[in-house]
């Protein structure tokens, strides 16, 4: 750990902090096309050499050559069926009125069995299914085909019908012939794969070499997941989303875990991981925070040394791409956004291409963007987006959480760019949205506004019914004006109208309407033990506590159900914390929690997980707007009727939630 408390500590972090904004960092910002050309001319981008595999490990494998198959597979003529080897010639005129009659040779071809005795003409032989076909016989008759012959004399079948030649023959390399190629350098061995190679006889298989993957992650502040997580501390996602996108694309990730912000550890760490592997990623320490130094150790590992850092890249600006001893070293933004997007960028590739798979298949689908989306100038700019069902088009919904998310990534459908020479896209633009990962259709049902837990429960009953749906939060009023715009099929909100005193019905316009949700206490939360609430009502709490300097309040953003109750509380107020407006209750929760602040207004059941103090204010309601004309649609209607139904009020009822009368 760096040391942070004391003047000169705060000195010296204020010093270093100056010297990287003034100099070293971004002098060189590139566009993106430029830092992947200079990105593949330092590092090939060629598969790696091969090595050779037992067949029981080659499942996920990709082939370094071609497979040519080394015998005929079947490798002799077989029978198709369970009956009898004969000459097709022996059973011409055959017939229910006047059946063949063909001695029987003294011979069992069972599987397994090499037949000694031919098939003169007028005898047939007994074969099993796969059996030899022996020599002079040119076709098989099925067992229910003919008769045992009556009678004392020598064994013998009568047949009721003619053969025709080849008839049941499986003929000798009529599956895989030698020499044939049977699987292309580049294929991913998948089980089917694994059979047509057991077939051919192959117990060992040449594959490419997986390329060994450092993944390293770098802060401070950073601590292992399962690990308690300790005030300050964030949870190291960056190192396990990592890890498993090697795999994903073919790479052996090596973990080597969370690095502190210390050059001499670092730099030891990174030349570790050097030695030991192909390609080294770092997350992290690219910013201009001033205990990030991942950078300047890159500058000293050898030549050329650091190819790019600094991309006109939205989200990734920091990225720093670098070549020492051979290799490439990557250093990831810490931002999880950040991150995973310009790893999908630029390291996907050329982990694909080390492993020897064909590059990762770009699918896009065109969808209208219904807002207008604004953009930095002179950087192109990536915008994570959620498809959703429109009225005519698909519709992309940009998911605004920012590159500080681990969500907008993995709740993503895909991507669209916004380039660098525009300042934005208009509200109805089409947009080109690049898919990520496999998911690939809009979910049945798209529900954007106030987030409940109650909601939550909804959204896993539908699931069992079937109807996938996706869920947005970006408050009541933000999943109003989406609804309105027709991004989605379902607003939930708690909007109090002040004038008439009336939750939610007030700001629907004619096409909408609102199925009823349920009740949900809001009231002031506080750390337990305050003295200052004791004995109090919520009222008189906050007139007490908006008069004294000391106690700060926690508030909530502008549009949100729950700030419009707070004003009507402040009743015009500005206490200490005014301008602290986060936008969750969970979010009003942990600033009380941690003592941050010191009162805030919040539902009931989070004050509960949060182990707060909780005065009650007012009983929301809780509701879901929709268009008139789209309530028939499967989803919706699946959604309205489940909401209504006995089992999922009482479950409702069960979560603490208040139940009322559900006619709108
Ligand atoms: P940095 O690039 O080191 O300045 O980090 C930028 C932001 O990303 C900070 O908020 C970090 O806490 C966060 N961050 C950095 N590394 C990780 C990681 N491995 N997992 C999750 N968040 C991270
Ligand atoms: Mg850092």
């Amino acid at each position: 750990m760096n040391r942070t408390e004391g003047p000169e500590a705060t000195e010296d972090f204020l010093a270093r902090l100056s010297r990287a904004a003034r100099q070293e960092q971004f002098l060189h910002v590139v566009s993106r096309d430029e830092a992947a050309a200079r990105f593949r001319a330092a590092i090939p981008h060629a598969a790696m050499l091969a090595e050779t595999v037992p067949l029981a490990a080659a499942l996920g494998r990709v082939l370094s050559a071609d497979i040519a198959s080394p015998i005929d597979v079947p490798p002799f003529d077989r029978a198709l069926v369970d009956g009898f080897a004969l000459r097709s010639s022996d059973t011409l005129g055959a017939s229910q009125a006047e059946p063949r009659r063909l001695g029987l040779n003294h011979e069992i071809l069972a599987c397994g069995v090499a037949p000694r005795l031919a098939v003169a003409p007028g005898t047939a032989t007994a074969i099993a299914t796969g059996g030899v076909i022996p020599r002079g016989a040119d076709a098989v008759v099925m067992v229910e085909a003919t008769e045992l012959a009556s009678g004392d004399g020598p064994l013998a079948i009568d047949l009721d019908r003619v053969a025709s030649p080849g008839q049941f023959v499986g003929y000798a390399g009529s599956d895989m012939a030698r020499g044939e190629t049977v699987l292309r350098r580049g294929t991913v061995i998948s089980a089917r794969e694994i059979g047509m190679l057991a077939a051919c006889g192959l117990g060992t298989i040449e594959v490419v070499r997986r390329p060994r993957v450092a993944v390293l992650s770098t802060g401070d502040e950073l601590v292992a997941p399962g690990e308690p997580l300790p005030a300050a501390g964030i949870y190291d996602s960056n190192g396990a989303i990592v890890a498993a996108s090697v795999t994903e694309n073919g790479g052996d990730p090596v973990p080597l875990g969370i690095v502190a912000d210390d050059e001499p550890a670092l730099e030891a760490a990174i030349r570790g991981a050097l030695s030991d592997c192909n390609v080294v990623i770092l997350s992290g320490g690219t910013s201009k925070g001033a205990g990030d130094v991942s950078h300047r150790i890159l500058a000293r590992l050898g030549e050329p040394g650091i190819l790019v850092h600094g991309v006109a890249l939205k989200p990734g600006k920091p990225l720093c791409l670098a070549k020492a001893q051979g290799k490439a070293i990557v250093v990831l933004p810490g931002f999880p956004t950040s991150a995973m997007f310009t790893f999908h960028e630029f390291v996907v590739p050329l982990i694909r291409a080390l492993a020897g798979l064909p590059p990762r298949e770009e699918e896009s689908v065109d969808a209208v963007l219904p807002q207008r989306m604004a953009s930095e100038l002179g950087r192109m700019e990536f915008v994570m987006a959620s498809l959703s069902r429109g009225r005519e088009a698909p519709v992309a919904v940009p998911l605004s959480k920012g590159s500080g998310s681990v969500t907008a990534f993995s709740q993503a459908d895909g991507f669209f760019a916004i380039p660098a020479a525009r300042s934005g896209i208009e509200a109805g633009e089409r947009v080109s949205l690049t898919r990520i990962g496999a998911r690939t259709r809009a979910p049945d049902l798209t529900i954007v506004g106030s987030h409940c837990i109650g909601l939550d429960a909804i959204v896993g009953l539908l699931a069992e019914r079937g109807v996938r749906a996706r869920t947005i939060w970006v408050g009541s009023s933000g999943g109003l004006a989406s609804l309105k715009r027709g991004e989605c099929d379902i607003a939930s909100m708690h909007l109090l109208d002040p004038k008439t005193g009336r939750y939610n019905a007030p700001f629907l316009t004619p096409a909408l309407r609102l199925a009823k949700g349920w009740g949900r206490m809001q009231g002031v939360v506080f750390r337990p033990g305050d003295g200052r609430f004791a004995g109090r009502d919520a009222a008189e709490a906050v007139s007490a506590l908006v008069r004294d300097p000391d106690a700060i309040m926690v508030n909530r953003n502008t549009g949100s159900g729950t700030r419009l109750l707070i004003d009507g509380v402040l009743n015009g107020a500005r206490p200490a914390g005014f301008w602290n407006q986060p936008r969750s209750h969970n979010a009003v929760a942990a600033a009380v929690a941690q003592g941050r602040a010191d009162w805030g207004v919040a539902i009931e059941s989070v004050a509960r997980a949060y182990g707060l103090g909780f005065l009650p204010l007012t009983d929301e309601h809780y509701d879901f707007a929709y268009a008139e004309d789209r309530a028939q649609e499967p989803a919706l209607a699946a959604f309205l009727s489940l909401l209504a139904e006995p089992e999922t009020r009482a479950a409702l009822a069960g979560l603490g939630f208040a139940i009322r009368d559900t006619t709108p």
